[in-house]
């Protein structure tokens, strides 16, 4: 691990305000924390896969949407971020990798969906020729499910723009404990929206699932998810719990993960198991807002 000292003083925000206060990079991942300029605190990571540069944005100062093995969710939420303090955590990545950044996924802090407007004018300053110059398509908007902010943004038509819904389980009962936001929305109501969305060319929507060792990783489960895709174009991304939030849930084995990516495939699905990168410095999925780095 080393600390980039010359970055982590050197950036300070123009317009937004924004100033980059601790940054860590493990492995090539680079978590940096930023202090705004009313002195909230948001986290967002640098990804460099495969030769390209993915940055993770966060869209809110913690979260109110209280997923129960979500780090951020525990925080609470904080408030929602400008179009301004979203676009800067770009800039101050691009800055840090010193090339451009390929693709932006909004899965870092916030429930992007609750933030809609600043969300939409931010993906507009980055797909702007004038502005990032980041094409729609390498732009991913993570949701936990908000249905209604999905047909929202699916009517501003922003062509190509690609979406990612985590599901973690396709039975209501289930996530109607995970993930609180599906008591607003059931898994019947997000798929109509799913169904409903405009799928630009590439045609797919991404599925997060983020096994939990013995919660949600049955070949039963596993089953429920291909039946509740049934229909979807999807790409389905597998995740093993990082462990890190406190939260009483563990990972699975890594035999167990491989085994439930099995049964999807058996299905037919076009599965990915996504490792986890960057859990030494608390930038892995779910662990953004962990704490403050050494
Ligand atoms: S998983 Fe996403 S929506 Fe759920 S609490 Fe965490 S940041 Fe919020």
């Amino acid at each position: 691990m080393a600390l980039d000292e010359r970055w982590c003083q050197g950036q300070s925000g123009g317009m937004s305000g924004c100033q980059i206060v601790e940054c860590l990079e493990e492995d090539g991942v680079v978590k940096f924390a930023s202090r705004l300029a009313d002195g909230a605190r948001i986290e967002s990571v640098i990804l460099p896969i495969r030769g390209r540069t993915t940055v993770c944005v966060s869209s809110q100062v913690g979260c109110g949407r209280g997923c129960v093995f979500c780090a951020t969710g525990a925080l609470g939420f904080g408030r929602n971020l400008s179009p301004e303090e979203i676009v800067w955590q770009v800039q101050a990545a691009r800055e840090r990798q010193e090339c451009r950044v390929d693709n932006i996924v909004f899965m870092g802090m916030g429930e992007p969906l609750d933030n809609l407007d600043s969300v939409v004018q931010a993906i507009r300053v980055m797909a702007d020729p004038h502005g990032l110059d980041i094409a729609y398509r390498y732009i991913t908007v993570s949701t936990a499910g908000h249905a209604d902010g999905i047909r929202a943004l699916g009517a501003f038509n922003l062509t190509n723009l690609r979406l990612a819904v985590s599901v973690n389980a396709a039975e209501d009962t289930l996530r109607d404990r995970l993930m609180p936001i599906n008591r607003q929305y059931p898994l019947a109501r997000l798929k109509a929206e799913l169904l409903a969305f405009p799928k630009g060319k590439r045609g797919v929507i991404l599925i997060e699932y983020v096994l939990l060792a013995g919660v949600n990783d049955s070949r039963e489960q596993a089953l429920q998810l291909a039946r509740y895709v049934d229909g979807l174009p999807v790409r389905i991304n597998v995740i093993a719990f990082n462990g890190a939030s406190g939260s009483g849930f563990s990972a699975p084995a890594p035999e167990q993960v491989r085994r439930f990516c099995g049964w999807l495939v058996e299905e037919k699905l076009f599965v990915r198991e996504r490792r986890s990168r960057g859990q030494g410095v608390l930038a892995a999925c779910g662990m953004l807002g962990v704490g403050r780095l050494p």
